[in-house]
């Protein structure tokens, strides 16, 4: 019965009508809560598709879209997860779909993750080829905004049981035509911290009466770099990065500045690690300062935590992903990325797999990149990709 070649040639029939929606969508990008015409469009589509139930702000403008399966009573559940929201930067692209929306663009593709989960669910609702539910979740807000977690704040889980989620995000790390899952971590926690030394300035020709924060303030950027070459297992890894500094001004050559700030981000993919980060930056940036007699304080900021697949589900999702991709084209020997994802709070809740579907070929950019276009060529794989999952969770 379940056959997940079948479900993708089934899904690869939608692909010219796919393709409009994503192109529509990419059009008209909204960023973190606003995606209203987004939400309004996926709820049309899911509804003209002939799902059961379609249920909206949820998390504020995340939908939820249910389709029961025709095989039999059962109580069993999964969700299928895509994300709606942009970014808000310019786009640079030349493609006829370019952003209306000044400011603001589709550079992440969660504009295909959406129209790739509307294709999924239109299959399962046509096909009703499982035992049980399928919950199609559309969050708002991934970039930065949390709107993973604001959606299970607002009772998702409660309301809409499921015994596992699966996500999906384009990879231009990835070659078109592979996927790639692994157990484990898939992408780190992405924390931020903000520093403050705090010196006494003075004349920049008499250091003998100041308590210059610049000087200490570079010292403690040189403690800062081994942290992860000397407190973090070689095996594991930490990134932390100084991104901004500032202190004294670019026009005043003889004054010594009273503070230096600086702010940056730190990633890590295990908890552990990330407290033995935490502790030893704090514990730098206080004694560093202390040494050259100046005040060191740091904040710490916790962003989205790591996002770790389950090993059930990991390993189900390259099982299914070999059907759909061809035997060859599943990659689980693979490094986890340091980018952040908040796909990581609905692992944190429940079992779930975070799986990257290849976009990388001769004209791909980076996600986040002014050029970067979603890839069409994958719709019917990813979509198929879950709506296979969904059938395989779900076989009796
Ligand atoms: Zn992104
Ligand atoms: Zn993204």
């Amino acid at each position: 019965m379940y056959n997940p070649n079948k479900v993708t040639e089934s899904i690869r029939e939608y692909h010219g009508e796919l393709t409009e929606i994503r192109r529509d969508i990419h059009q008209n990008p909204e960023h973190a809560y606003k995606e209203h015409r987004t939400a309004a469009l996926v709820v049309d589509r899911l509804k003209a598709y002939g799902v059961d139930e379609v249920h909206t702000g949820i998390g504020g403008t995340g939908v939820v879209a249910v389709v029961r399966g025709k095989l039999g009573e059962s109580r069993a559940a999964v969700g299928l997860r895509a994300d709606m929201d942009c970014l808000a930067m310019n786009e640079e692209t030349s493609v006829l779909w370019k952003s209306k929306n000044g400011g603001f663009m589709h550079a992440c593709g969660h504009d295909g993750h959406t129209t790739m989960l509307l294709g999924a669910m239109k299959y399962l609702a046509k096909s009703r080829n499982f035992a049980g539910t399928v919950y199609g979740v559309f969050q708002p807000a991934e970039e930065g905004a949390a709107g993973a977690k604001a959606m299970i704040d607002d009772g998702l889980f409660v309301r809409f049981p499921m015994k596992a989620i699966y996500g999906l995000h384009n990879a231009p790390w990835v070659p078109l035509g592979k996927m790639a899952v692994r157990n484990g971590a898939m992408m780190a926690a992405a924390d931020q911290f903000e520093v403050v030394i705090e010196g006494k300035g003075g004349h920049g020709g008499m250091p003998q009466f100041v308590c210059d924060p610049i000087v200490t303030a570079s010292h403690v950027i040189t403690a800062l770099q081994t942290i992860a070459s000397r407190n973090v297992d070689p095996a594991d890894s930490a990134v932390v990065s100084v991104c901004a500094i500032e202190g004294g001004k670019m026009t005043t050559y003889n004054v010594v500045p009273r503070e230096v700030k600086m702010v940056g981000t730190i990633r890590t993919y295990r908890t552990e690690t990330q407290a033995t980060v935490f502790a030893r930056m704090q514990q730098i940036v206080e004694t560093t300062a202390a040494a050259f007699g100046a005040k060191g304080t740091i904040t710490l900021r916790k962003g989205y935590p790591a996002t770790v697949n389950h090993p059930r589900e990991a390993a189900l999702s390259a099982e299914v992903g070999r059907e759909v991709f061809g035997h060859d084209n599943v990659i689980t020997e693979i490094f986890p990325n340091t980018g952040g994802e908040d796909f990581a709070f609905f692992l944190q809740a429940i079992p779930g797999a975070y799986i990257w579907v290849g976009i990388q070929s001769e004209t791909s950019f980076g996600l986040h990149h002014p050029c970067y276009d979603f890839d069409d060529r994958i719709i019917p794989t990813g979509a198929g990709l879950l709506a296979a999952i969904a059938e395989k969770e779900l076989s009796q």
